[in-house]
């Protein structure tokens, strides 16, 4: 191993290994089950796939252009008025990128200044207050509310001031599976009018939302999004995580300034997945069902853990289920998350770890979005969970 002697001021003091390398490599080491890490286990459409490899047999290898390739641009520029009733110009109000983490990070790092304050519902991603603090601005992290993960407005509108730069809403919610309402909307509106407050709207699970709920995406309200970048993830949609595609959308202004840190930070997304994802875009049938096939897997799941000692907590959307374990222990949600990972071989994640400050309502969040085999091993094991 190389000697190191340079003096490094780490940027990220507190920031060690995130929680899902760790449970996943628990997970591993055990051979416990992995329902910690929020991927599908199942397989890519075939078609997809074919589409990716063809355009790469084809000689579509180079860089893509610097926002993406406008046939795909249109594409999701299309589908946002058809969903949201709103236009997005493709050549300059849309852009592709990484993943959505990517979008995020590129979104803070084009507006928030040093001291700017970002308003955090926690539980939240884990990648908001990193890029926050690396952008020199200060998270401000408000709770959300339990038993349903709802927003408090009246405690949002005091946390508002002269250095508020932007809030950061995500819906349906990763780790709660929460929902914002039209209400929720209509406050955010209310509160943001007359200020220069930015909005970050995460909705990468745009898909992934139930019981024949419309998303509310800020996308349908004008004055919200008049000052929004929305972040999507082609990951969550198309069950392709691992392939890192998703984009942005937002007013020319804001995306100006976002498309001046991507060109910087990645220049181009992969090209060859662009293509396909167009190609398999512009079949209406691969954007519908995704709602109803996530939903089997949710009521299965719960079908399969109802008679465990865990509280089944409501899903609204996402592809998470909270799991209450106050009846099963008293250990700290880390503590039991790891135990139940080593004896009974079912991995989760923790949900004081989406807290900045650890908060620990006993709840450990579990991925549904795995194949019914998957699903049944796991419960089989959860319902063998006792008192202790
Ligand atoms: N936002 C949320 C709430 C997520 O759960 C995830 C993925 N775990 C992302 C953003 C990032 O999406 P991507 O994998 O496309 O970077």
């Amino acid at each position: 191993m190389p000697s190191f002697n340079v003096f490094l001021k780490s940027k990220l003091p507190k920031t060690g290994n995130s929680i899902f390398s760790i449970m996943s490599a628990l997970a591993n080491e055990y051979q416990a089950i992995n329902l910690s890490q929020g991927f599908p286990d199942f397989e890519v459409s075939t078609e997809l796939i074919s589409l990716v490899n063809q355009f790469m047999k084809k000689g579509i290898n180079q860089y893509a252009p610097m926002p993406g390739i406008l046939k795909l641009r249109e594409l999701i520029a299309a589908k946002a008025e058809k969903r949201y009733g709103i236009k997005y110009h493709p050549e300059s109000e849309v852009t592709i990128t990484s993943g959505g983490t990517q979008a995020i990070f590129t979104a803070i790092a084009a507006t928030i200044r040093e001291k700017d304050e970002v308003i955090i519902f926690d539980p939240a991603y884990d990648s908001y207050s990193p890029a926050v603090v690396l952008a020199g601005g200060i998270p401000v992290h408000a709770e959300l509310k339990l038993p349903d993960f709802h927003i408090d407005w009246n405690e949002v509108k005091k946390l508002i001031n002269q250095r508020t730069r932007m809030i950061i809403i995500n819906t349906p919610h990763n780790p709660s599976g929460a929902v914002l309402s039209v209400k929720d909307m209509q406050m955010l509106e209310k509160i943001t009018a007359k200020t220069d407050i930015l909005i970050l709207s995460d909705e990468v699970y745009e898909h992934v939302i139930y019981d024949d709920q419309a998303h509310c995406s800020v996308a349908r309200f004008p004055k919200l999004a008049e000052r929004s970048f929305i972040v999507y993830s082609f990951g969550k949609t198309f069950h392709t995580t691992g392939w890192k595609i998703g984009y942005c959308l937002a007013p020319e202004k804001l995306m100006t300034e976002f498309r001046k840190v991507h060109q910087f930070m990645v220049f181009s997304a992969n090209t060859p997945i662009q293509y396909a994802y167009a190609d398999f875009m512009k079949d209406e049938k691969n954007l519908t069902g995704i709602e109803s096939f996530y939903q089997e897997k949710r009521n299965y799941f719960i079908k399969l853990i109802s008679g465990s000692g865990f509280k089944i907590l409501p899903c609204y959307g996402s592809y998470f289920q909270l799991l209450d374990f106050s009846k099963l222990s008293k250990e700290k949600d880390l503590d039991f998350a790891i135990r139940i990972t080593k004896d009974f071989g079912v991995a989760s994640i923790p949900v004081s770890a989406f807290y900045k400050n650890g908060t620990d309502h006993k709840l450990l969040r579990f991925c549904f979005a795995k194949t019914n085999a998957t699903l049944e091993q796991a419960a089989e094991k959860l319902l063998r969970i006792t008192k202790q």
